[in-house]
């Protein structure tokens, strides 16, 4: 079949390149370019290494590997072949690395990309692209689920490119922005969200192998866009170097991947005069909602749905588990059929398990994750509405509150808090704004949070370490 009817995903990035393929794609740190037309070139080589070595539309291949340049050219490449990028955490032990290859048996498996491009840049590259279907599969990126094992999301080409080029159009991506990537490139929140938009508009990336301080700040100076995680936003800030002339050149900050606190919001308004666009997404979907480019950036929302995405509360509630169902969620979990029938509902919504409400004109507040929920005495507790006061306590930089056994009450709730002061006090000012069974029935005050690589609190680990507190 001619290229016109394939919709492979690499078709569509690459028809976006900059025809001056010598403009630089990846800026790194030690002042070298990687440009456009090598990163073409690599994807060819890589794509033709994986078709030399047997791989056929629909294979996976996995890599997990330290960030760099090189990654994502064994990702278009892996496209270009027609075949499933399966991107590992670099962090995974080999036990658990073992768990993912035993899953979704890739035909290859790459660990070292620059010696593996290097290798493949001395056999024959690929020169057209594997026709595929909107529907075919494209990655399978597996959710860091903190309960049972973990699921391998299915996204296809046509998922990707449909948010893509939504993200690309509600962002106001030109080929003269420059984005800040530090992110790491295993997660959505980089491999798709941050490097498609750069790609789609062929602009240049300030290309970074992690968040570090002095890194980011002398990136802010070339970028004009950056995407990060709540921490980034928060390191910035403690940073005395990043002032409101180092934010001056970026006309766009993007936050997402975990909830970002309303004080971080405020405290960064004050120190750039700049707001921070908050958007809401998960491996299964990419992005659902956004605040707005132009318009209201409103601290503590999640903005409202991209175009196409149909986003409900569960049983019409007022409070309760978003569902959505549009162009970009996906349609299965890897070989796993009685999770994917109980994680969609009947008329095709996903349930995402994430907890919210929607005000009358469709912008987005998320509270919490329905497994976070706590059941104390009977009642329900929504952690975020108990975080959000005690965040306001003085002494408190952040709160996390868990449930965990207690004797009379089924769950106690129980406040995790960065920060010091008077526990009992504390408790009792809580009371003052919150029903007596919502308010934490004990705060324990610690210097740090546990958190994942995305910058999540792991509220299960804290489970487990404070399981004990009400016993005896
Ligand atoms: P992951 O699949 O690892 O990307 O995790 C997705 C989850 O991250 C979502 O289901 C939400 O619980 C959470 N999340 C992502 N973005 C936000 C946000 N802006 N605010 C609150 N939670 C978020």
């Amino acid at each position: 079949m001619p290229n016109q009817t394939s919709a492979n995903l690499y078709e569509l990035l690459a028809s976006r390149f900059p025809s001056d393929r010598s403009k630089p794609c990846f800026l790194l740190s030690d002042g070298r370019a990687i440009s456009y037309g090598e990163l073409e070139t690599g994807a060819a080589h890589v794509a033709g290494r994986l078709v030399a070595e047997g791989v056929r539309p629909g294979d996976r291949v996995a890599l997990q590997a330290e960030k760099s340049a090189e990654v994502i050219m064994v990702y278009l490449g892996v496209l270009k072949a027609g075949a499933v990028f399966l991107p590992l955490n670099s962090a995974y032990t080999p036990a658990e690395v073992d768990y993912f290859l035993g899953d979704a048996e890739p035909k290859v498996f790459v660990t070292d990309p620059p010696a593996w491009v290097a290798e493949a840049a001395e056999r024959a590259p690929l020169d057209t692209t594997v026709p595929r279907a909107a529907s075919d599969l494209a990655s399978l990126i597996y959710t860091s689920g903190t309960t049972g094992r973990s699921k391998g999301a299915m996204l296809s080409h046509g998922n990707l490119a449909e948010n893509a080029l939504a993200l690309h159009a509600a962002w106001g991506f030109t080929r003269d922005d420059v984005l800040l990537h530090a992110l790491p490139i295993f997660h959505v929140h980089g491999l798709f969200v941050a490097l498609h938009c750069a790609l789609l508009s062929g602009c240049s990336m300030v290309w970074l192998p992690k968040f570090a301080d002095a890194e980011v700040l002398a990136g802010l100076n070339r970028a004009t866009v950056m995407m990060g995680v709540p921490t980034f936003y928060t390191r910035l800030l403690a940073n005395p170097g990043f002032t409101k002339a180092k934010a001056g050149g970026v006309r766009l900050f993007v936050c997402g991947s975990a909830p970002l606190l309303p004080s971080t919001f405020a405290e960064f308004e004050e120190r750039t005069g700049q707001r921070i666009l908050e958007r809401y997404g998960m491996s299964e979907a990419v992005i659902i909602t956004t605040n707005p480019l132009e318009g209201e950036r409103v601290a503590g929302s999640v903005g409202y749905p991209l175009p196409g995405v149909e986003l409900r509360i569960a049983g019409g509630e007022e409070t309760g588990v978003i569902e959505i169902r549009g162009p970009s969620v996906f349609r299965e979990y890897w070989r796993m059929p009685e999770k994917t029938a109980e994680e969609f509902t009947a008329d095709g919504f996903f349930i995402t398990g994430d907890v919210g409400r929607r005000d009358p004109d469709g912008r987005v507040w998320i509270s919490g994750r329905a497994k976070d929920l706590i059941i104390s005495g009977g009642y329900n507790v929504y952690p975020k509405e108990v975080e959000l006061v005690l965040d306001e306590l003085a002494g408190v930089a952040e709160s996390a509150v868990i449930g965990v056994p207690h004797r009379d009450f089924g769950e106690g709730v129980v406040a995790v808090v960065i920060g010091q002061g008077d526990e009992a006090a504390m408790i009792a000012e809580a009371r003052t704004q919150l029903a007596a069974y919502k308010a934490p029935k004990r705060i324990v005050f610690v210097d740090e949070l546990p958190r994942n690589a995305m910058g999540k609190v792991q509220k299960n680990l804290l489970r487990q370490r404070y399981a004990d507190l009400f016993a005896g």
